[in-house]
Order: structure tokens, then sequence, then C-alpha cells
């Protein structure tokens, strides 16, 4: 137990509250252009970018030039992303969720890219105003005005029509270098905060962030200075801490950027001691309702969060409409479309579809624009992906 508390005593980074717009989840139709997933999709692929910020000089941070920590750091954000694909099914759901279906997989996987940043400023997160030692906390969540915006600028528009979630790595500017030359033997006031950035439905290009503090610190500490503190190996135990333990963080902050607040329809704020949106580091953190999931995938087709799906993702799934309807809302979607025998189907917003999508209309079927209505792939060009049978039309 003293090993429990001591441990999450020292892997406080949780973030902060918030609430988020986007939690009201409503269960309908496809007439309201809900896609509903069975949980048995193919994954969307999602681009990330971890952005190591170094000093000038290259110091600060993990680095591409000392390989073995690289290696670590590799696995450390390999384990974070892949959480997302590797949910267990928990022994008991009381307080948690009410229903009985279980998703091992969020149906989530990752295009991703580690870069170095040499950034001085934006490597130091004392930058953002907090001041820690007085618990004067400002400026660390991740946001259009925050002192990380040029950079992220930056990366946006060399990413040009691949953007990324962007996840970036800082330091405590202040007290690093003290802390590296003891092994962190302050360790606890070096952390900073940690946050992600919810989506937004009327900004479509806004970027999408997360501030990630104090990772490598961390590791020089459990490394160097915990394997005597705890009586354990590296190799052994602490390394799993490390490895496995700690990019659960991680994994709840993209979490955040997905659209996920800590409390739901179903329990409060961290009242689920499973879910990976607990903010216990001691807590178990890896699973997540179907609800939740849905509400993921919601946010990728209807905000900020669906520029950054590649063009072909598909889940592999035909949506069948079976009533006449006229889709008003701007949406991407990840499915084929079989409009049902003699239906309308009018279009009066952009509707954005995969690579390699199919939309059938049956017999005697219309699909109709509308003024503003277009279906087009992601590139903007004109989607072409329709099979007509007998009398059905697309009447523009
Ligand atoms: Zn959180």
């Amino acid at each position: 137990m003293r090993l429990l508390l001591l441990l999450s005593a020292f892997l406080i980074t949780s973030c902060s509250l918030q609430t988020s717009p986007l939690l009201s989840q409503n269960i309908n139709s496809f007439e309201n252009q809900e896609y509903q997933l069975t949980g048995n999709e193919n994954p969307l692929k999602v681009r990330v970018t971890a952005v190591l910020l170094q000093r000038a000089d290259g110091s600060g941070n993990y680095s591409k030039s000392r390989p073995n920590e690289f290696g670590i750091f590799q696995t450390y954000w390999q384990n974070a992303l892949n959480n997302f694909q590797d949910l267990k099914k928990p022994s008991d759901l009381e307080g948690c969720y009410d229903g009985l279906d279980f998703w091992p997989k969020a149906m989530l996987v990752f295009e991703d890219k580690i870069i170095e940043v040499k950034n001085t400023y934006a490597w130091n997160h004392r930058n953002t105003g907090s001041i820690y030692e007085k618990n004067i906390l400002k400026g660390f969540s991740p946001n259009e005005r925050w002192y990380m915006k040029s950079v992220d600028d930056s990366l946006t528009l060399a990413e040009k029509d691949q953007p990324s979630i962007h996840v970036y790595f800082t330091n405590d500017g202040d007290t690093y270098d003290e802390y590296m030359r003891t092994n962190g033997a302050n360790q606890i006031k070096n952390h900073g905060i940690a946050a992600g950035q919810f989506p937004t439905p009327s900004n479509l290009k806004r970027s999408s962030q997360i501030h990630y503090p104090g990772v490598y610190p961390k590791y020089f500490y459990m490394k160097n200075r915990a394997p005597q503190e705890f009586g354990k190996s590296w190799d052994k135990e602490i390394k799993d801490w490390y490895l496995i333990g700690d990019p659960k963080g991680l994994t709840h902050e993209l979490g955040h950027n997905f659209g996920l607040g800590h409390a739901n329809k179903y329990h409060g704020a961290n009242k689920c001691k499973w879910t990976i949106m607990s903010q216990k580091h001691s807590d178990p953190r890896n699973y997540l309702q179907p609800t939740e999931i849905q509400k993921m995938h919601s946010n990728l087709s209807k905000t900020n969060m669906m520029q950054f799906v590649t063009e072909d993702s598909h889940y592999g799934t035909t949506q069948v409409l079976n009533k006449d309807q006229t889709w008003t809302e701007l949406r991407r979607y990840y499915n084929d479309f079989v409009l049902q025998n003699g239906l309308r189907l009018r279009i009066a917003n952009k509707i954005i579809m995969p690579t390699n999508a199919k939309i059938t209309l049956n017999p005697g079927a219309r699909i109709i624009f509308e003024e503003g209505g277009e279906i087009v792939y992601l590139d903007g060009t004109e989607f072409n992906g329709y099979e007509l049978k007998a009398d059905a039309k697309i009447i523009r």
C-alpha cells in the first residue's frame, strides 16, 4: 500500500477539470445523421505527432541522438496510443455503467510521428505563466492564445493537408537542471500539469493540442533514484510503472481531445475507477464504456477532429437508409450508404466521404442536392463512388 501511495504521489499529472460542450449524447437514428457504432467497425486511423521540445542547444528532453533513451520514449508513446485498442472488461461495473455491452477496442489506431523542436522558450512551461510554488496555475491548458501558439501554427503550416494532433512534451525550466543533477530529489514539484484540448464543432480547421510536461525528468528519476527509494529494480519492476502505468495519463489526455470528460451520463468525475478518464493514477484506467467510444467517433464525424483522420479511413460497414431524410449538418462519414428503393435523400450541407466509399441508390431512389449541398472527398474534389440502380437519379 505504501508503494502504491508513493507511486501515485509522484505520478501526479492530473489535468484540470473541464466540462465539454459535447458531453450530451443523444442516441439518434440515422435521420439525425448520427452513425451508431456496433463495436465491430474497422478502426479509424488518426494522425498524431509527439513534439519533443528541447532547448536551443538540443538539451532538456529525450533526443534521437541518444538512441537507448529514445527507445524508452518510443515505447512510452506507443503504449499510450495502443491503450485505445486494448481495453479491459471490468470485473464489476457498479457505479460506472449500466449497459451489458463491452467493446475491447475503441476502433482508433494512429499514424504517428515523433519530432524534435529546438525552442528554449517553448521547452520551458514556466512561460505559461504558472507559478507552481504558489499554486498559481494558468496558461498550461492548450488553446488558441497560449504560449505555444506560434510553434503550433508553424507545425500546422508545415503539415499542409495532413494535419495531426500535436502533443507537446515540455519541461520546467526553473527546476530542470537541479532536478536532473539530483536525479529527481525534488521530483513532486517538477511535473506541471497535463491538459488536452476539447474539440470544437464550429472551427473545423482549429488545431488539437495536448500539453504533457515532465516525461523525460520522470524517466530520469525512475531509472536513477526510484530503485533505491523503493528497493525495486528498474528492469524488473519500475520500468513497467513508467512504461505501462504512466502512459495512461497520455491516453487520458487524448480522450479529452476526442471529446471525453471526467464524468458522463453514467458516473461523476472519478467515480468509475476503470475508465481511462479517471484522474486517479492508482486506478486501473483501462476501460471505456461503449457510449464513450461512440462519443469519440461522433466527434470524429462532426468536429475539428475530423481533419486528423486519414482520407481512406473506412469502418468497412454499410449504413442502409430506410426513410426519406434531409441532411443539414456538415459531416464526415466513414462508411458506405445504401438508399432504399424510391427514397429521397436531400443534401443541404457538405458531406465528406472516404476515398474508397460507395453510395448505392436502389431503384427509383433520388439524391437531391439543395442549396449548399455537396458530397466530396476530404480534399474537396467531388465524390464519384455512386452506384445507380434502375431509375435512380442524382438531382443537382
Ligand atoms: Zn482529465
